[in-house]
């Protein structure tokens, strides 16, 4: 089945047609609907749950089933979001030498549209040709770039899969991603009491010297080789003349060791408490788990057909750690094993973010040898 031909030029379309509709974070309805006729015209079935809602966008997750056309074979899923990082309303594509970018001014949006179009690609090519596969989902999420939202909001009910693929990380095509931090992030309100500056100075708490003596003593930065610590901001105060009252700070801790983070934010909490208590005034400490980190190993199944898969069509790719979450942070504390594999995209986040067309090919080709490797497994 991998001998049947990547058909470039309408690959490319099909990823040039995604990247041009613009689709920023809680904005992605009208590519959503593209994918629908995308989809409904190649006969899967479709379902949208409610996040909009809850990520405050105009459009839903959207899962869609290509029911299985041989019995027996594990059911499984590919996921990429539909949301760029940031809008590219004015996007100017640029196609030279095998490689697809922006003129400079604006994102592309491969991150993820790379990884959808190798998923919608294979997807077509499977239906095409009536390929055998097993029953095959695609998870597609909205609001990823802002907090891996919609798989949060994503509902399970609609979801009937084995294990998975989330394709969101860069090339080499078919890498994948063993380790991710565990990510907390830390809301911090130390509460002082105003006073004027020149008359009664003595009346008022300063939040500042409280954040400053909680900070100066925190460990910070790299704190070892897992583990990292960064206060982000820190707002507050008003004038000269006042004792500032109120100063928010927000904070973060990753380690790929979960004792670690929390052992790092209980030292950082307790600092924060303690300047509050020396100064006489109040710390208030909100601690989010972000994303909840996971490892990997060859002996987990997406892992292994990823890697089977790979050396089906002759390829090789590293398996390696990363310090950012994916929606495969989510889906797998939420119980749906899967994998993040490399796609096409490259320098993502930036103007320079571009795509190999051959890389594109590529991550097809390797859809196409996951689906049959799955198929295999009866
Ligand atoms: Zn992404
Ligand atoms: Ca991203």
């Amino acid at each position: 089945m991998t001998e049947i031909a990547i058909q470039n030029d309408r690959l490319v379309e099909l990823f040039t047609t995604l990247c041009r509709i613009n689709s920023p974070p809680r904005e992605e309805r009208a590519v959503v609907e593209y994918v629908k006729g995308f989809l409904r015209g190649l006969g899967l079935e479709l379902r949208e749950d409610n996040a909009a809602h809850a990520v405050g966008g105009n459009a839903n997750n959207l899962v869609a089933t290509l029911p299985a056309n041989i019995a027996g074979a594990p059911r499984i899923f590919f996921s990429a979001h539909f949301d760029t990082v940031e809008p590219n309303p004015n996007l100017n594509i640029i196609i030279q030498d095998g490689v697809i970018r922006t003129d400079g001014t604006s994102i592309l949006g491969a991150d993820d549209k790379a990884g959808m179009s190798a998923i919608l690609e294979a997807i077509r090519i499977v239906v095409e040709n009536n390929l055998p596969h097993g029953q095959i989902q695609l998870l597609l999420t909205v609001c990823e770039e802002i907090g891996l939202r919609g798989a949060r909001a994503l509902d399970l009910s609609l979801v009937d899969s084995d294990f998975g693929f989330v394709y969101d990380t860069g090339p080499p095509i078919g890498t994948v991603i063993t380790q991710t931090p565990t990510h907390d992030t830390m809301h911090v309100r130390l509460i002082g009491k105003p006073a004027h500056a020149g008359v009664e100075p003595e009346k008022g708490i300063s939040a500042i010297q409280m954040a400053a003596r909680a900070i100066s003593q925190m460990k910070l930065g790299r704190i070892d080789a897992e583990t990292t610590a960064n206060i982000g901001s820190i707002r507050g105060g008003q004038a000269t003349n006042v004792v500032c009252p109120e100063v928010v700070v927000a904070a973060e801790a990753r380690s790929l060791n979960r004792q670690k983070v929390e052992a790092q934010v209980a030292h950082m909490t307790q600092l924060f408490e303690q300047a509050a208590q020396e100064f006489g005034g109040q710390a208030i400490i909100e601690i989010d788990r972000h994303y909840e980190g996971y490892t990997l190993t060859e002996n987990d199944l997406p892992v292994q057909v990823v890697r089977r898969a790979l050396s089906r069509i002759g390829l090789d790719a590293p398996m390696r750690p990363t310090g950012g979450g994916s929606d495969a942070n989510i889906f797998i504390a939420r119980g749906l094993p899967c994998c993040v594999v490399g796609t096409a995209h490259q320098k993502i986040h930036t103007h320079e973010e571009f795509v190999l067309i051959d890389d594109l090919a590529r991550s097809v080709d390797l859809t196409l040898a996951i689906i049959q490797e799955v198929a295999a497994m009866r």
